[in-house]
């Protein structure tokens, strides 16, 4: 599969030699000119890295990093007016991974590029926990015992994860609400003691013993680190 590359470059010639340049390497590359539009797009498809203009026409390359930020980690190698110190600290601090001076050889941004798309990449599997016979799996939102996928609800996983993530840790109610909240968009309509019990009858051997999600009376739930009997 290509990488995906968006180049934000509202230099027309420049943008047009990248294109050619960086498709020859073997990248599949959109263009945007406006920032407005970069973050349009970058909210409505997958781009494995974006190389962004410092100076565009209507909000500066910061505010897109800045924004970008805000909702996903892509790579961000950012193109800046020559010398301008500044504009390169702010830029790392806001956000960018790189950043490349103007002018620059097309060499020297494709070797730039590789290099933060190298460090962008998660480790496979970085989102799987395991315990003992149990995986989590957090990139697809799946939890298996012994191979075999359990149903959960969105606030299920979300609370199974919370747990997990703070294995050996007392989490009270109100502390997995906070962790929980905000990550789906389903009310919370029922109690955490009525999710859990939904949890240990998916993921327990025997859910009336629990050995994986134990309740400490009046603290609340803490995930076992050890639950191999
Ligand atoms: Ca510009």
């Amino acid at each position: 599969m290509p990488r995906r590359i968006l180049l934000v470059e509202d230099d027309t010639r420049l943008a047009a030699m990248l294109l050619e340049y960086l498709g020859e390497a073997g990248f599949r590359v959109e263009s945007a000119v406006e920032g407005e539009r970069a973050l349009e797009r970058l909210a409505r498809e997958p781009f494995d890295a974006v190389v962004l203009d410092l100076g565009l026409p209507d909000v500066d390359g910061l505010e897109v990093c800045r924004r970008l930020r805000a909702q996903a980690d892509t790579p961000v190698l950012m193109l800046t007016a020559r010398g301008d110190a500044m504009d390169r600290v702010l830029g790392l601090e806001i956000g960018a991974d790189d950043y490349l001076p103007k002018p620059f050889e097309p060499r020297e941004l494709l070797a730039r590029l590789r290099a933060v798309l190298r460090r962008g990449a998660r480790p496979a599997n970085a989102g799987l926990l395991h315990f003992g016979r149990l995986e989590i799996d957090r990139d697809a939102h799946a939890v298996r015992l012994d191979g075999v996928e359990k149903p959960l609800t969105g606030h299920q996983f979300a609370l199974l994860v919370a747990l997990a993530e703070h294995a050996g840790r007392v989490l009270s109610r109100e502390v997995l609400m906070d962790l929980v909240k905000g990550t789906t968009f389903e009310p919370f309509d029922r109690s955490i003691d009525m999710h859990i019990s939904r949890i240990r009858a998916a993921i327990e051997d025997d859910p009336k013993a629990p050995r994986r999600i134990l309740t400490l009376r009046g603290a609340g739930y803490v995930f076992s680190k050890s639950q191999e009997s």
